[in-house]
């Protein structure tokens, strides 16, 4: 068996294993390199794919790799070359080559051909969406609709914050719908335009060819339905147009930004039908999934940026994906303006003013203690007292940690506020953790939470 044959064979296993979305961004343009005394060498395209597939699939692509030739033992990647030859050395950092005076437009606002008829935007598809736990149940209920249209979940109800992923998913239906069948009629629509055509019609005196329209969709899409909250004459008639199509099987999907009861002066009769099919929510984003998301974005746009300025990224832009997507955006434009590599100090100055600190929002040390402790379920109390026990000892100096990278206070500020403690004392927290924050996976993911929950608090 030839490398590549083992390799697409490796492929086919491993695609049933993880989503397609991030089947194809990690294992695009990938390839065995060498196989040889047990050990496999992956050639992968960049920086990005070489640490998420070592760190996060390397298990998924031993077990497919030994079903196949049981002696393999060890998989390793390598960044392919091009012709010239020259390994890169830096593979955590993983530079593109920058594309050099190459005018290009800021990739979030290149754009797609609306089209007229259906309102859809072909960017939007189930193939370009990153599954994450926040994501998962929405983007399958999805997915299954538009597989089975009208006949497995109707109404579909989505909701979930701003920026979260639901107009990206309800689009896609429409375009996979599309995408194997050109004659459906597919209608995607938000809940104010609507509105506003309804009542255009009304003053142009035709309603009924306004009915008409809708009456002939096969897939009926309303973005935003909390705006019909408190419109009454909207309500009626779009329950008319929902229950002429509900009984003909035709496919209703709806998003809001909160759950049908939550929404205010909606009318019962439209709340129970909207409750009557299927409701899925999106969350916020995890840092893996924004990771991701960046990674994928970059990826795409041939971004020349290291992994850790990515990851900075990630980890500080937490609230949602428009706004992940818009520091990326500033990101690159800098970057072909300057014709600069994107190297983590850089990206951190050019984000500063995006990304308030830990003191603009208002987080304190007293935050700090009460997170700390609660993640690793012991009393605050005993953060700042003196206390040996080892238990103590590490939330303790994560805490000394966090006090100076999210809040700088000074070290013997920070000493101060543990209890009256030494500044070598607080120093010694502060290197072991950064040092320990290098290798230790938990550690980095435990601290992940903390920050996040630190933000969500603020
Ligand atoms: P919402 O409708 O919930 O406010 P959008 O669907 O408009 O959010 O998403 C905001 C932006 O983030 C869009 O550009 C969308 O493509 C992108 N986005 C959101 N979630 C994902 C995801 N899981 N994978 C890729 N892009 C995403
Ligand atoms: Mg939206």
């Amino acid at each position: 068996m030839t490398n590549e044959e083992l390799w697409r064979a490796a492929l086919g296993e491993i695609e049933l294993s993880i989503s397609k979305a991030n089947f194809i961004t990690w294992f695009k343009n990938t390839s065995i390199q060498s196989n040889t005394d047990g050990k496999v060498v992956i050639g992968v395209p960049n920086g990005f794919a070489k640490e998420w597939l070592e760190n996060k699939y390397n298990i998924y692509i031993l077990r497919a790799l030994r079903n196949i030739q049981s002696d393999i033992k060890e998989v390793a990647c390598a960044i392919e070359t091009g012709q010239d030859g020259n390994k890169n050395e830096q593979s955590i950092d993983a530079i593109i080559p920058p594309k050099k005076h190459v005018p290009v437009k800021p990739f979030i606002e290149r754009t797609f051909q609306i089209s007229q008829e259906n309102n859809l935007n072909p960017k939007y598809t189930f193939e370009n969406f990153i599954i994450g736990g926040s994501n998962e149940l929405a983007r399958a209920a999805c997915y299954a609709v538009s597989q089975n249209l009208g006949r497995i979940y109707n109404p579909l109800f989505i909701y979930g914050g701003v920026g979260l992923g639901k107009t990206h998913l309800l689009q896609s239906i429409g375009n996979e719908i599309l995408k194997h069948d050109p004659t459906r009629k597919v209608k995607y629509i938000t809940s104010e335009r609507f509105t506003n055509e309804l009542i255009d019609s009304i003053r142009t005196q035709k309603i009924n060819e306004f009915k008409e329209h809708y009456q002939k969709i096969d897939l009926l899409i309303i973005d935003d339905v909390q705006f019909l909250s408190g419109k009454e004459k909207t309500q009626e008639e779009f329950f008319h147009i929902f229950n002429y199509l509900y009984q003909l099987n035709r496919q209703i999907v709806l998003s809001s930004d909160r759950a049908p009861k939550a929404i205010p002066t909606l009318e019962e009769r439209l709340r129970s039908r909207f409750e009557g099919g299927m409701i899925a929510d999106v969350s916020k984003a995890d840092f893996e999934t924004r990771m991701a998301i960046l990674s994928k974005k970059a990826t795409d746009e041939n971004l020349a940026i290291s992994i850790e300025a990515l990851s900075f990224i990630a980890q500080n832009i937490t609230n949602n994906i428009r706004e992940l997507e818009g520091a990326l955006n500033r990101v690159s434009v800098s970057a072909q303006l300057s014709n600069r590599e994107l190297s983590l100090e850089y990206v951190k100055t050019l984000l500063s003013e995006l990304i308030a600190s830990g003191k603009k929002k208002g987080i304190t040390h007293k935050h700090i203690i009460d997170i700390v402790s609660s993640f690793y379920d012991i009393n605050s109390a005993d953060l700042i007292i003196k206390n040996r026990k080892k238990e103590v000892a590490k939330p303790r100096q994560i805490a000394m940690y966090l006090m100076r990278s999210e809040l700088q206070y000074s070290y013997p500020g920070i000493g101060e506020k543990l209890g009256g403690r030494d500044h070598t004392t607080a120093i010694h927290a502060h290197d072991k953790i950064s040092k320990e924050l290098e290798y230790n996976e938990k550690l980095i993911s435990e601290i992940n939470l903390i920050k996040e929950q630190l933000y969500a608090v603020s």
